[in-house]
């Protein structure tokens, strides 16, 4: 199993150790590399998009032809997990335009206003440590997209088929869960 780190911008490392920590504690081989450039979306069999800054992150994922290699993934049906502004990038209305869900950008507030919760999430358990850091929220989750938690009011966790977008870090805490429930899904 290859699973591929989009590594632009955001908690690259973080996700990736979080990966292996996960592959580990399920005694399951598998391989994480981080991608900068074209050519290595298709060969993965799953795919993290981190946080950073969504208008920068689509930008150099246009200009450089990884989009367009993720486009074609999700269409294979290849498991994607975006977290933050990789939420962002994933919604119908964003450069990949693959999930029936709308995003307010930055709806928690900024970057002083970052906290923690306790969330529960569907298939993934219960009291969840979920960390926001200039979170985006899901304003509207279309027929398609089906909610798998919520939060102060907005939906902060969503699947559809085989593409889960969360509006906060996974990567940054110990807890494994959600990167497990990933794990399940390739
Ligand atoms: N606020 C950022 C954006 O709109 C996302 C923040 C994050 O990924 N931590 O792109």
């Amino acid at each position: 199993m290859k699973i591929g780190v989009i590594a632009i911008q955001g908690n690259v490392a973080e996700h990736v150790s979080a990966l292996e920590r996960t592959l580990a504690e399920r005694d399951c081989h598998g391989e994480v590399i981080t991608i900068k450039r074209s050519g290595l979306v298709p060969g993965c069999d799953a795919i993290v998009l981190p946080g950073g800054e969504s208008t920068t992150l689509a930008r150099l994922m246009q200009r450089g032809g990884i989009a367009a290699e993720i486009r074609h993934a999700i269409k294979s049906g290849v498991p994607i997990l975006g977290t933050c502004a990789g939420l962002i990038l994933l919604a119908k209305e964003n450069l990949l335009g693959a999930m029936d869900i709308e995003v307010k950008r930055n709806a928690f507030g900024g970057q002083c206003d970052s906290f923690e919760a306790s969330i529960d999430i569907t298939g993934v358990g219960a009291a969840f440590p979920a960390v926001f850091i200039r979170a985006p929220a899901i304003v509207r989750c279309g027929s398609e997209a089906s909610v798998l938690a919520r939060f102060g009011g907005y939906v902060v966790a969503a699947q559809q088929d085989s593409m889960l977008a969360l509006a906060f870090h996974p990567e940054i805490v110990s807890d494994t869960r959600v990167h497990h429930y990933f794990l399940e899904m390739i």
